[in-house]
């Protein structure tokens, strides 16, 4: 269960999230849905940890937990390790790291448990690759250096299924996809969910990786607060309506 309660982010002292209540159990998806500048980014980089992102932890009564465990004060890598996965809305460019040897050194950090001969961990990465739609080749290839938006995005649903965490942030994973890409990325985050019971919360600003991927739960974020929540008929009323009606 991923829980946060009243979770408030500021960025250079101006208030962005305003406190959000969201419980998050495995193997649900929770939509996040809200205008530009509603605070989506922040709301999943804040979660993440990102430094560029002060919580006001100060103030009582703010809650962020990882089935029970204290999330606060952690960093970025020990959130990671505790089972949280980011997809960024615009993925970095890592020139000089392949993506395999990246996501390799990723994996040994979260299941140092699991030792996984490199020959295995190929094979597997190479299947992976090929279910999204990308050529193995893409394993040699530096992280996200010169690959396509799509490709990116497809990139980011790879380390996904490879790393299966407890729970994952997808932000905006669907911009800039062609209506295949979407549906690859919207199959294979619904595979994630149902093969793994990894438990994701989905933002976006369009309805359409909606039409492909059944939330459980849609949330409207607006001004740093979640001002409703509720089922697919939200996203519907959104559709005809806009967010101005919410
Ligand atoms: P969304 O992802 O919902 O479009 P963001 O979380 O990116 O919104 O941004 C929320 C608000 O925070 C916006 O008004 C944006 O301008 C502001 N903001 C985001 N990052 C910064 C920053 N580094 N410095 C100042 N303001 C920021
Ligand atoms: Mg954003």
């Amino acid at each position: 269960m991923l829980q946060i309660k009243n979770f408030k982010a500021d960025i250079n002292n101006s208030e962005i999230l305003k406190g959000v209540d969201l419980t998050v159990g495995p193997g649900e998806i929770h939509a996040i849905m809200g205008p530009n500048g509603a605070g989506k980014t922040t709301l999943a980089l804040s979660l993440m940890g990102h430094p560029n992102y002060n919580i006001k932890y100060q103030i009582s009564n703010i809650k962020y937990q990882i089935d029970g465990k204290d999330m606060s004060k952690l960093l970025p890598e020990e959130r990671a390790r505790q089972g949280l996965f980011i997809s960024f809305q615009q993925p970095v460019e890592i020139t000089g790291v392949s993506f395999l040897s990246f996501l390799r050194t990723a994996y040994k950090a979260l299941h140092p448990d699991k030792k996984i001969p490199l020959s295995e961990f190929k094979n597997e990465l190479k299947k992976t690759l090929k279910d999204v739609g990308l050529d193995e080749s893409f394993m040699y290839r530096f992280l996200n250096e010169g690959f396509s938006g799509g490709e990116k995005k497809r990139a980011e649903i790879v380390q996904l299924l490879i790393l299966r965490p407890k729970f994952a942030i997808l932000d905006e994973i669907d911009s800039g996809l062609d209506v295949d890409s979407l549906k690859i990325v919207a199959e294979k985050i619904q595979e994630a969910v149902e093969k793994y019971s990894i438990g994701i919360l989905l933002i976006t600003h369009y309805q359409r990786i909606l039409h492909y991927l059944k939330p459980d739960f849609v949330h409207v974020l607006i001004d740093g607060k979640i001002k409703k929540s509720g089922g697919m008929s939200l996203v519907k009323k959104i559709e005809k309506d806009g967010y101005a009606a919410i």
